[in-house]
């Protein structure tokens, strides 16, 4: 059995099995895929004293730094449930998708997570050549551009009045007929000279000119019109998923989101039973946040292991 065993094999994960093993103790990570959401991000500004990378790039390095230690890693292993120890300090089990179950003394879940798509043509032939979903990370390839927003929820209206401030005009797309963000996001939105809103409007395609975005297609569904908006980029805010669908119904605490909830150890309601990254409600989902709440959990298991 292992001492910690890190599920996802992302930033988080990556740095949990580093510090993991550092402590000398028996650890392993099984991931469905090593490299997590870095590994389909193209360019990368934001990642503290690296000032431009890529992700494939990062992923390697990533990689690397973890086989320097004594680390079982076990790539392409996607996890489908967990059973808790029967007594606090006994053995938690995972089972996986190829039928392997692997016992461990304290886990580290760090499954990630996800953007929600629009799933319309053309979103995934532009993905990274216009087509975005992280306004920290690729606002400023959009410097006075023009850039629409998809959703008017809070992270959508955040993301609008985040790029006013960096790109020359946003458009906010709604699919209903109001926005579900705060008042008081709506309310600071309204005072920006450089945004304009499109309510009951349904993207219906994402279209380019064969290497970039060039706009995109709605349906006004008060009419069901299809009108087209000449755009530079879109950034599409309809929601982050955390990977947990395979905890659903375990005894891990969850967030109504199906966020896993953590203490300041990075422990969930179960004992020994870390988590890190973008599977957590910890907020603003960033590669240097996911790395350091990863070494976090896996300092607050190391701690655990040896009260137990
Ligand atoms: P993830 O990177 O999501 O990794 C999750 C890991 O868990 C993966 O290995 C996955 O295969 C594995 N996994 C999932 N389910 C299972 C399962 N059931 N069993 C086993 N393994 C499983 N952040 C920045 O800081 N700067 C940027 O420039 C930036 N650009 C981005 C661009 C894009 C297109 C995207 C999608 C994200 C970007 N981000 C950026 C956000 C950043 O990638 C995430 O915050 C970060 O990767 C989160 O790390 P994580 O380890 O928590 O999760």
């Amino acid at each position: 059995a292992f001492d910690t065993l890190i599920i996802g094999g992302g930033p988080a994960g990556a740095a949990a099995a580093i510090y993991s093993s550092r402590k000398g103790i028996n650890t392993g990570v099984a991931a469905e895929r090593f490299g997590g959401q870095v590994s389909d991000t193209m360019g990368i500004e934001n990642f503290i004293s690296v000032p431009k990378t890529e992700g494939p790039k990062l992923v390697a390095a990533m990689e690397e730094h973890v086989k320097d230690y004594d680390v079982d890693v076990m790539n392409l292993q996607r996890a489908v449930t967990f059973t808790p120890a029967e007594h606090e300090g006994g053995l938690h089990q995972i089972t996986f998708e190829s039928g392997a179950t692997l016992k461990s003394k304290t886990l580290v879940l760090a499954t990630g997570a996800r953007w929600r798509e629009m799933n319309v043509p053309g979103e995934q032939a532009y993905r990274n050549k216009g087509v975005a979903y992280c306004p920290h990370c690729d606002g400023p390839l959009f410097k006075g551009k023009h850039v629409a927003v998809i959703g008017g929820g809070n992270s959508g209206v955040e993301a609008a009045i985040d790029l006013a401030g960096i790109v020359g005009h946003v458009t906010l797309i709604e699919f209903m007929g109001e926005m579900r963000a705060d008042a008081v996001l709506q309310k600071k939105l309204n005072t920006l000279p450089n945004v304009d809103i499109i309510l009951n409007a349904q993207t219906t395609e994402v279209t380019g000119d064969g290497s970039r975005v060039n706009g995109l297609n709605y349906k006004d569904r008060t009419n069901d019109e299809i009108k087209y908006v000449a755009l530079d980029g879109i950034f599409v805010q309809i929601g982050l998923v955390p990977n947990t669908e395979w905890l659903k119904g375990s005894q891990v605490e969850m967030s109504p989101r199906g966020e896993i909830i953590t203490d300041g150890h990075g422990m969930t309601s179960v004992p020994g039973v870390f988590a890190a990254g973008d599977v957590t409600t910890v907020p603003y989902k960033q590669i240097v946040i996911a790395m350091g709440e990863g070494a976090k959990a896996s300092l607050g298991a190391f701690d655990f292991l040896i009260r137990h």
